[in-house]
C-alpha cells in the first residue's frame, strides 16, 4: 500500500514538471471520451499495479503509454468507476439464469406453458425453483393456483416464487414414491414464513451446483458492468463459503460482500476472529435480517390499512423482541447489520431499533443499513441522515411496482414511495443495487429509472411521482461511491482517483448527454477490475 502511495505520487510529480518519459508505464490507458471519476468528467484513465495511477486530459494521461501499454481508445464514449449493486440475491441469480423464466410471462397461460416446456427437460428428483412470476400483470391479478400445473408437471415438485420472494406457488411431491402429496396443505400460494414449510424440503444444492451458480451469475454481472455486488440472499453461509471457494481458486474475478443471517451473528463473531474481514474482493462481518413482507404480496408492515385489502396492515416476520436484541448485539460485536423493511410502519420500527443500538452501544463507525427503504412516514425521511443510516435502494422497483402501488396504498402514501430526491435533500446517503433476481441486474435499467420514474407499462411518461426523481450524477453516484460507502470500501473504491482500485467501465454512449428515456438501449462495451478487461462485448 505505501510503495502504490509513492508510485502515486512520483507519478503526479511527472505531471508538474512535465516529463514526457515514464520509466514505469501504465498497464491499461482508456483515453478519447467522457471519464467520470465521481468528483469530476476528464477524457482519460491510466492504470498501474490494478490501481489508478491517473486521471486527466489525453495530453496528462499519454506519458504512461508504454509499448506493452494496452490501450483502449474511447472515441467519445463514456467511463464510469465500477458499478456496485448493493443488494442482490446473487447465487439464487445464478440458478435462475438456468431456470424457468416467469418474469414476464403475462397470462396465466403463458404461466403454465412455460412451466410444462420447462419440466420436459428436469432430471428426475430435482425441484423447479426460481420463476420470478409476477400476478400483476395478469388482468385482474389472480393469484397462481397448484391445478393450473398439476397436469403438466406429472412427478416433477415445484415451488416457483413471485419476483419478490414473499409468496410462492408450491407444488410438492413425494420423490421417494414418486406419487404426489394429494390434499397437502402445502400445496398453492404461499406467502412469507409459510413458504419456509415446503422450501426446507427442497433438496441444498450440492457445492459443485454452487460453484457453478456463482460462475454463472458472475458472468452476467461483468457483462453489465457490475463490479461488486452486495448479497442479502438468505441461505447465506453455504453462499459465504461459495464466495471463499471460488476466492481460493482464483475465480473469484469481481468483488463480494455477503451478508449471512442476523441471528448467527453469533457464529459471524468468532469466524471475524479467526479469518478477519476479508479483503476488497470478498469482504464479510455483514448481517441480514427482515422486519416485514412486500408491497407486493401486501405483506409490507404500514400504519394504515391497505387500500386494496381493508383491514390488513402487513405483518411482521421476524419475532420483533428478537430482532431488536439481535440488532444490539450484532452491532455491540462490531458487525454490520442491514435489515429489511418495506412498509412505513417497519421503517419507523427499524429506525426506533437502530436509534437505541446507538444510544445503548454508542458511537461507533457502524453504517446502519435498511434494505428497500420503500415506504417512509415524512418524518422518518430526515431520521436516516440524523442516525446515520443508509438507505438501500432498488429504482427499478418503482418504475415496476409504481403501476399498481397506488391502488394498493392511496394516493398520499405514494408520495413518499422511493423518495430519492427527498432522502437525498435531507442528507441521507443513498445506495442502489436491484434486489436481482427481483429486478434485473443492469445497472443502467436502474439509473434509467432513478431519473426518469417512468413505470415499465408506460403510463407514466413524465414520471410516477415526478417530484422524487434525481439527476444521472445522483444515480451514478448512489450506484457506485455511496455503495462502496455502504460495504466500508469507498477508500479503495467507488470513484477513478489515483490510488483506488482500477475498476471501470466503458459504455457505449455518453450517458451525459443522452436523452435519460434512451438509456436502456446504451450497452457495457468494457469492464474492468484491478485494471485487467474481464469483459469485452
Ligand atoms: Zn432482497
Amino acid at each position: 500500500m505505501k510503495r502504490m502511495r509513492w508510485l502515486a505520487g512520483t507519478a503526479a510529480l511527472g505531471v508538474a514538471l512535465g516529463c514526457s518519459v515514464e520509466p514505469n508505464p501504465a498497464e491499461l490507458v482508456v483515453r478519447g471520451g467522457v471519464v467520470w471519476t465521481g468528483d469530476d468528467t476528464v477524457t482519460a484513465v491510466a492504470v498501474r499495479d490494478g490501481q489508478v495511477l491517473a486521471v486527466g486530459s489525453d495530453a496528462e494521461v499519454a506519458q504512461y503509454v508504454g509499448p506493452d501499454t494496452r490501450t483502449i481508445e474511447l472515441d467519445g464514449r463514456m467511463v464510469t468507476p465500477g458499478f456496485i449493486d448493493d443488494h442482490t440475491h446473487f447465487i439464487s441469480g445464478g440458478f435462475q439464469l438456468a431456470s424457468v423464466d416467469l418474469r414476464d410471462a403475462a397470462t396465466p397461460e403463458e404461466f403454465v406453458r412455460r412451466i410444462a416446456a420447462f419440466a420436459e427437460d428436469v432430471p428426475e428428483g430435482r425441484w423447479i425453483t426460481g420463476g420470478n412470476w409476477d400476478h400483476e400483470l395478469w388482468d385482474g391479478a389472480p393469484l397462481p393456483e397448484r391445478g393450473w400445473i398439476d397436469s403438466v408437471t406429472a412427478t416433477v415438485p415445484v415451488f416457483v416464487s413471485r419476483l419478490d420472494g414473499h409468496m410462492a406457488l408450491s407444488v410438492p411431491h413425494d420423490g421417494a414414491a414418486g406419487r404426489r402429496r394429494r390434499g397437502c396443505v402445502h400445496a398453492g400460494v404461499l406467502k412469507d414464513e409459510a413458504m419456509g414449510l415446503v422450501s426446507a424440503s427442497i433438496p441444498d444444492p450440492s457445492e459443485a451446483e454452487l460453484d457453478e451458480a456463482f460462475r454463472r451469475a458472475q458472468d452476467h454481472a461483468l457483462s453489465l458492468g457490475v463490479t461488486m455486488v452486495v448479497d442479502m440472499g438468505s441461505g447465506s453461509w453455504a453462499h459465504l463459503e461459495t464466495y471463499r471457494r471460488a476466492h481460493d481458486a482464483g475465480e473469484l474475478v469481481m468483488r463480494v460482500y455477503p451478508f449471512v443471517p442476523l441471528d448467527t451473528w453469533e457464529r459471524m463473531e468468532q469466524y471475524v476472529e479467526r479469518h478477519g474481514r476479508g479483503d476488497a474482493r470478498l469482504r464479510w462481518g455483514g448481517m441480514k435480517g427482515f422486519v416485514d413482507g412486500s408491497l407486493g404480496s401486501t405483506t409490507a408492515w404500514f400504519y394504515e390499512p391497505y387500500s386494496d385489502a381493508p383491514g390488513e396492515t402487513g405483518l411482521v416476520v421476524t419475532d420483533t423482541a428478537e430482532l431488536r436484541a439481535d440488532i444490539l448485539d450484532a452491532d455491540a460485536a462490531g458487525l454490520q447489520v442491514g435489515i429489511h423493511a418495506i412498509g412505513d410502519r417497519a421503517n419507523d420500527w427499524l429506525l426506533d431499533a437502530y436509534e437505541e443500538a446507538i444510544r445503548v452501544n454508542g458511537p461507533r463507525d457502524r453504517r446502519f443499513r435498511i434494505e428497500h427503504a420503500q415506504h417512509l412516514t415524512r418524518d422518518a425521511i430526515g431520521r436516516f441522515a440524523e442516525l446515520g443510516v443508509l438507505p438501500a435502494m432498488q429504482p427499478y422497483h418503482a418504475i415496476d411496482d409504481g403501476r399498481w402501488a397506488e391502488k394498493r396504498i392511496g394516493p398520499e402514501r405514494v408520495e413518499t414511495t422511493y423518495a430519492f430526491r427527498s432522502l437525498l435533500d435531507a442528507g441521507a446517503r443513498v445506495m442502489f443495487g436491484t434486489d436481482w433476481t427481483v429486478a434485473p441486474l443492469d445497472p443502467l435499467l436502474g439509473i434509467y429509472a432513478a431519473v426518469t420514474r417512468r413505470t415499465i407499462d408506460g403510463a407514466n411518461p413524465g414520471g410516477w411521482v415526478p417530484e422524487e426523481k434525481i439527476t444521472l450524477e445522483e444515480a451514478l453516484t448512489a450506484y457506485t461511491r455511496s455503495s462502496a460507502y455502504g460495504a466500508f470500501l469507498e477508500d479503495r473504491l467507488g470513484t477513478l482517483r489515483p490510488g483506488m482500485r482500477g475498476d471501470l467501465v466503458v459504455l457505449s454512449e455518453n450517458l451525459l448527454e443522452l436523452d435519460p428515456v434512451d438509456i436502456p438501449d446504451a450497452h457495457v462495451d468494457y469492464t474492468i477490475v484491478d485494471g485487467v478487461v474481464v469483459y469485452e462485448r
